[in-house]
């Protein structure tokens, strides 16, 4: 079984990134993790698995959806055109290109990457997400993937994603779980 392999390293969170970051603007809690990377950096997949949506997204723009080898949910949001692939593709963590990085979709203020997951494809979109960066780190240590979640309470109340900036280091809470 391989690891999970994070597509970007996470000194590329900027302040505001962090999963479940309520601070302006943002309307709700953050549904995901975002990394600030230059737009068309190809992302890699974090996981083992199989492409299950290939999507336009009004607020999350072009998004792939990957299921893990475990069930769970992977999304990658605000790519910067469609992915090439298509639904039943096989990728492998750290190796498979998902898409580019890009700032597409109403939620999107800057080119970014909001990675999430949750336990289906809709999740990504509307409903229970969890931090995808503990989650992975739990499933590499063999530990269940139970997590803080939050919950989108509605399409239109679709959290804002706040203009990423260049992290100058890791958030303290961050830091803390790296092991
Ligand atoms: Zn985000």
């Amino acid at each position: 079984m391989a690891s999970y392999v994070l597509p970007f390293a996470e000194s590329t969170i900027p302040k505001g990134g962090e999963f479940g970051n309520k601070a302006a603007p943002r309307t709700n809690a953050h549904r995901g993790v975002d990394f600030s990377v230059a737009g068309g950096t190809v992302i890699k997949s974090i996981s083992d698995g199989k492409v299950v949506k290939n999507t336009w997204s009004t607020v999350l723009g072009w998004v792939v959806v990957v299921e893990d080898t475990k069930g769970i949910f992977w999304g990658y949001c605000h790519m910067r055109e469609a992915s090439k692939l298509i639904l039943g593709t096989k990728v492998y963590a750290g190796k498979s290109v998902i898409g580019r990085v890009g700032n597409t979709g109403s939620a999107s203020r800057g080119a970014h990457l909001h990675l999430t997951c949750g336990s289906g494809i809709e999740a990504v979109f509307s409903g229970w997400v969890q931090d995808p960066i503990a989650c992975a780190k739990r499933l590499n240590a063999k530990e269940k993937p139970v997590a803080k979640v939050v919950e989108k309470p509605a399409v239109e109340a679709e959290a804002e994603e706040a203009k990423p900036v260049a992290a100058k280091s890791v958030p303290t809470n961050l830091k803390k779980k790296v092991k």
